[in-house]
């Protein structure tokens, strides 16, 4: 096809980012990574690499304003930065803010979005440094980018596993998935179990702690966290590092809530597991003669629970192991803002 009539539907996403990394770099010295991560790493300063991450948040594209308050929305658009600086193994020290506005905006609304930008920045000892203000003829739009650090030989990278680590995820997968159904009216469930699941999906916890320690444990060999999908984003580890990845369906940790609510509407919670986005989990990997240290440091510390659930594998591509040994080629179709 004609480069001229190319549209970005037919690059993808994913795609896209690779077509323009040509040429970003003109000073290279003092960038230790730059696009392709889930921050820019930068330094090292005095023995601590600066980390730098910014996403885009868009009015019924990442959320839905009659679905989510106010105070929700702002702890969501600063949690999901705070989850790329865990995801380096870092922590968060400064926010910047930018929104698009439609002008009929009420004044409630945005003290409440501020609420829960600052609610999650106090916890995390995070700053709020600065920002940007527009009108927006469409929609509200909402850019947020956090300044973190971390000792520079304590980065965890996605590029850094080798085949025959181990896979590991914190806590559990498949609630933000569930909870977006829920709130679409794709699914229904008792009021208890709608409630907990949504949370996960409008008020995610970011895993600054847990990535803070599985950096400090010198265990882990790279990092990601999962806001495409288990499967989206552990191919970015494999892509990354050059192997290929096995996965245990019958391993990967699904919460009680969920488990619940699929038994109910006979659904495999395990799929939503592989494949719902948004749950902001880190996935790791580590050594397998490290896995004593790893899984004795997140023990003792107790954080937040970690499963394996699979291991990196010479060659390319991601297999899944289903319950009764049989393994399937995975074929990507994660979150692609063009192609879904
Ligand atoms: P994450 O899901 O962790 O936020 P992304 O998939 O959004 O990561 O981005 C992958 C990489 O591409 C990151 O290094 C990000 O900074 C970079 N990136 C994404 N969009 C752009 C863009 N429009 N221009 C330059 N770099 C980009
Ligand atoms: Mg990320």
């Amino acid at each position: 096809m004609d480069r001229e009539q190319k549209t970005i539907e037919d690059l993808g996403e994913f795609g896209f980012i690779r077509s323009i990394m040509k040429g970003c770099l003109h000073s290279p010295e003092g960038v230790i990574q730059g696009i392709g991560d889930d921050c820019a790493v930068l330094g090292p300063h005095n023995g601590k690499a600066l980390l730098f991450t910014t996403d885009l948040l868009i009015e019924d594209r990442h959320f839905l304003l009659a679905k989510t308050s106010p105070f929700e929305l702002g702890w969501k658009a600063i949690a999901v930065n705070l989850s790329d600086i865990a995801a380096m193994g870092g922590r968060a020290n400064h926010a910047f803010v930018s929104l698009a506005i439609p002008s009929r905006t009420g004044v409630a609304f945005l003290n409440g979005l501020y609420d829960g930008m600052k609610d999650l920045c106090h916890r995390f000892g995070a700053n709020l440094l600065g920002g940007d203000t527009s009108s927006s003829p469409g929609g509200l739009f909402i850019n947020v980018a956090v300044m973190g650090e971390i000792a520079v030989e304590a980065v965890l990278y996605r590029k850094g596993a080798s085949p025959g680590d181990l896979i590991y995820v914190t806590g559990s997968l498949g609630g933000s998935a569930a909870g977006l159904k829920l709130l679409k009216g794709v699914l229904s469930g008792p009021e208890e179990l709608r409630k907990s699941l949504v949370a996960l999906h409008n008020r995610p916890e970011p895993r600054l702690l847990a990535g803070r320690l599985i950096a400090e444990s010198r265990a882990a060999s790279a990092m990601i966290d999962v806001s495409d999908g288990l499967l989206a984003d552990l191919n970015h580890i494999c892509e990354a590092s050059h192997a290929g990845a096995r996965i245990f369906m019958e391993q990967l940790p699904v919460s009680r809530e969920l488990a619940f609510l699929c038994r109910d509407q006979k659904m495999d919670p395990r799929e939503l597991a592989l494949h719902g986005g948004e749950d902001y989990e880190l996935l790791f990997t580590v050594p397998r003669e490290k896995r004593q240290i790893i899984e004795g440091v997140m023990e003792e510390k107790g954080v937040c629970p970690i499963t394996r659930v699979g291991e990196m594998t010479k060659g390319k591509g991601i297999r899944v192991v289903n319950k009764d040994g049989v393994e399937e080629e995975w074929v990507s179709e994660g979150f692609d803002h063009f192609r879904s």
